[in-house]
């Protein structure tokens, strides 16, 4: 496959000031995070920092119910509460590796800025984070936290004022400030080498699920499901999965673990614009990458949107694309009520408060459950906690807040 590309996906269409810092950071990976010294550094970081491992959780109510073992994979115990610090810790540390001082970064629910506030404070990098004016003043609680963490943050107010427009800004910033900074971009998406850099930073997720699944149930599970906004955290679980099913077609290893991977719908209604990239978009270029977007007839972006802040990004990463196109991954859509119905059953049935985008992954078990395997095993990706999604239950579902 050529360098930098899943298939047609992915590539480099960024401007001519942009390849050094993309070069310099694609060396950077090569040098240093192969070795020991730095494997061992991240993995303790991880360890004692984050949280991790994070447990598979089995969820027994629920499974009566289903016919089968239903298993999460506890991201939502991790550290700022999601599976986003795996990354911005090993990308902070390799940034300390190549001598930079500082971190830049965007986010759009707040989420991913104080992922990155948190591990530059760590690693004592400054940080500024670039956000939507829009998100600015919806996600008041993550600035406060960013701000805390000691970040910058600077709203923007060009275009849509969201996501699409903060990582815009950053990767300007970046531009000018390459020689001191680096950009840590928060999903599997981007220009080369960001897809494979945050993909092989999120992997430690699915490694952990095969070990522990073949530890608690004796073998691998028959489905993981996972959400996908950028695809990280779908990624993550995935990319081992893959490879081990590339062996099992070769004849090597046994079956295959079917993967799923869950997009935001949004209402689901006509005319209302959604998340699901894979699903209902084309492919065009967005942020330095090839890959699946949703745009209108003339190519413009359009307006990406679902009840979770966490999921609303109009393109994909490309490695998604790919595995679209190939197959080793079907991706499914998954309306706001079905995601709603799905946080409450987790939050009443097991005791656990679920993201509003990890609660599209239950969603897609529990509305499927009777074609799936009686008696297996099953394991859904819980990226993240749902603390931060509070204001939005109150308001989709007041019944259940008393
Ligand atoms: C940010 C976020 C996502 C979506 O990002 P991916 O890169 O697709 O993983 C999903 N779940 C949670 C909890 C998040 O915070």
């Amino acid at each position: 496959m050529k360098k930098g590309y899943f298939g047609q996906f992915g590539g480099q269409y960024v401007p001519e000031l942009l390849m050094p810092p993309l070069l310099e950071l694609e060396e950077a990976m090569r040098s240093f995070m192969p070795g020991e010294e730095f494997k061992k550094e991240l993995r303790v970081l991880l360890h004692s920092y984050a949280g991790r491992e994070t447990p598979l959780t089995l969820c027994p109510a629920l499974s009566a119910r289903l016919g089968f073992n239903l298993w999460l994979k506890r991201e939502d115990l991790l550290h700022t509460g999601a599976h986003k610090v795996n990354n911005t810790l090993g990308q902070a540390l390799l940034a300390k590796y190549m001598g930079k001082t500082a971190l830049v970064a965007e986010t759009g629910a707040g989420q991913h800025g104080v992922a990155t506030a948190a591990a530059a404070a760590r690693l004592g990098l400054a940080c500024t984070v670039f956000m939507g004016e829009e998100d600015v003043e919806r996600q008041a609680p993550n600035v406060q936290r960013m701000r805390l963490l000691g970040a910058r943050v600077c709203p923007v107010g060009s275009g849509s004022k969201t996501l699409k427009d903060a990582i815009n800004e950053a990767l300007r910033f970046w531009i000018a400030e390459q020689r001191t900074t680096h950009y840590c971009f928060g999903t599997a998406a981007g220009p080369h080498p960001f897809p494979t850099l945050v993909r092989d930073l999120q992997s430690v997720i699915g490694q952990e699920t095969i070990r522990q699944s073949r530890e608690i149930f004796g073998r691998l599970p028959d489905v993981v499901v996972a959400c996908v906004g950028g695809g990280s955290n779908a990624i993550g679980m995935f990319y081992p999965f893959v490879l081990l099913n590339e062996d099992a077609g070769a004849g090597k290893t046994g079956g295959k673990v079917r993967l799923v991977g869950t997009e935001a719908g949004g209402t689901g209604e006509p005319g209302c614009y959604s998340s699901a990239s894979l699903n209902l978009g084309a492919p065009g270029v967005l942020h330095g990458q090839h890959t699946m977007l949703l745009q209108d007839k003339d190519g413009q972006i359009l307006p990406s949107h679902s009840v979770s802040a966490g999921l609303d990004y109009p393109g994909v990463g490309p490695e998604h694309a790919y595995f679209k196109q190939t197959g080793a991954v079907e991706y499914a859509v998954v309306v706001d009520s079905r995601a709603l119905a799905a946080f409450a059953a987790l939050c009443r049935s097991e005791g656990i408060i679920p993201a509003l985008e990890s609660a599209h992954a239950l969603a897609w078990v529990l509305d499927n459950a009777a074609s799936l395997p009686r008696g297996g095993q099953v394991v859904v990706n819980l990226s993240g906690r749902g603390d931060k999604d509070m204001d939005i239950i109150r308001k989709c579902l007041p019944e259940l807040c008393g």
